[in-house]
């Protein structure tokens, strides 16, 4: 189960982003100073998915189950937590725990909310958290390739010396590249030098989607396709850059705060309204927080498949690449051993029959594939097992 975590600097929108996210609101305001985010939180954010919603719709079940990604706050970095200062290494041991980031960057202005660099500067913090991060990945690869060479030692010309060998070429060539200041996750490594990275369990490698912070006005200018807003172009060029792949994704948090307290669609309306009165595009104005969690399980190498009936309609995730055993052992570890067949069949086709799975049967569009079937993000499966 991949896990995604919120970082960024102190006081830029984390702990708002978090809720959000998981709509829960908390008791009172996120407070206005720095660490007040001292412990990561976890939630289950649900997967927000208009696929599932238009399943849920056709078969209209008993219960449903949405996807779920499992999401920590972490509290607050400052400059020099790589050494230690703030909340510095446990900080960044709560990073390692987790599978992908949200970073959450500033790009708004209010004097009454304190910045802890004393400006708003986007490109600054980016940097601060990029060279942390680096910092960190310099001395955890240090620390292995240290590793590597004692137990090289011992080997010998042994077949476990030799690959030993091989691993600390490896270790070497990704510690020259995070040294000259690169992201890992902005390399290309062949598959044994993935393996490497791996279990170097390095910051820089895990994906990131960039959450640009902006103001609501910024927010409903971008909505609009008006003119993209100064703080985000140059989060967008430094992204482009430094974390080519990477996605960037405007954001209003206090936009998201209020629209989480906002109950009925007519206040909704009249709240946007503050923002664009004129503007035909005010009833597509929604939370931006779905697609962030749909791009950061995007960039987890995460897809869906969905299992449909009458008592429940419910979406699974696998990894990119998974097999249909693979796919049935999420659902029970029985079900993988134990695999038979799965039966596949598409939304799209589903839809086009109004839900009548009799139907696509005779249509010839329920088809039936064995073990090595590589699942296909969006398939509706019924597995068949035996003892
Ligand atoms: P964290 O320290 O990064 O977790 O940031 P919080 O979410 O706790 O927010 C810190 C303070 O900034 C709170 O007082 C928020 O109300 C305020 N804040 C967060 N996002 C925005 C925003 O988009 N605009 C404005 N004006 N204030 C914000």
């Amino acid at each position: 189960n991949l896990t995604g975590g919120i970082v960024g600097l102190a006081n830029v929108g984390k702990s708002t982003f978090f809720q959000a996210i998981t709509q829960q609101s908390k008791i009172g305001d996120p407070a206005n100073y720095p660490f007040a985010t001292i412990e990561p939180e976890e939630a289950r954010a649900l997967v927000p998915s208009p696929r599932f919603d238009q399943l849920v719709d056709l078969y209209k079940p008993e219960s449903t189950v949405s996807a779920s990604l499992k999401v920590f706050d972490i509290a607050g970095l400052v400059r020099g937590a790589s050494k230690g200062e703030g909340l510095g290494n446990e900080f960044l041991q709560h990073i390692r725990a987790v599978d992908g980031l949200f970073h959450v960057v500033r790009a708004f202005d209010d004097v009454d909310i304190i910045h802890i660099e004393k400006s708003v500067d986007p490109i600054r913090d980016l940097e601060i958290m990029a060279e942390e991060l680096n910092n960190k990945d310099l001395e955890y690869g240090m620390s292995y390739t240290e590793v590597l060479e004692r137990g090289r030692r011992g080997k010998g010309k042994t077949i476990e010396g030799k690959k030993l060998v091989e691993d600390l070429e490896i270790a070497q060539k990704v510690l020259d590249w995070i040294e000259a200041g690169n992201r890992v996750a902005n390399g290309s490594w062949t598959a044994a030098e993935a393996e490497v990275i791996n279990s170097m369990s390095l910051l820089t490698a895990k994906p990131m989607v960039y959450i640009a912070n902006v103001c609501p006005e910024d927010y409903y200018t971008i909505l609009t396709g008006g003119s993209t807003p100064a703080y985000l172009k140059k989060i967008i060029e430094w992204v482009a850059k430094h974390s080519s792949g990477s996605q960037v994704i405007p954001v209003s948090m206090s936009l998201e705060a209020d629209l989480m307290n906002i109950e009925s669609e007519i206040d909704k309306r009249e709240y946007l309204a503050m923002f664009g009165s004129g503007h035909s595009a005010l009833e597509d104005l929604q939370s931006a927080v779905p697609s962030c969690v749909q791009a950061l399980r995007k960039s987890l190498g995460l897809i869906s498949f969905f299992t449909v009936g009458k008592g429940e309609v419910r979406e699974w995730t696998v990894r990119q690449g998974a097999f249909a055993p693979q796919a049935a052992g999420v659902i029970h570890g029985d079900l993988e051993k134990t695999f038979i067949k799965a039966e596949i069949f598409t939304q799209e086709d589903i839809l086009a029959v109004q839900g009548d799975e009799a139907k696509l049967k005779s249509l010839g569009k329920v088809s039936s594939k064995g073990k090595d079937y590589v699942m296909v993000d969006g398939d509706i499966v019924t597995f068949r097992s035996g003892a």
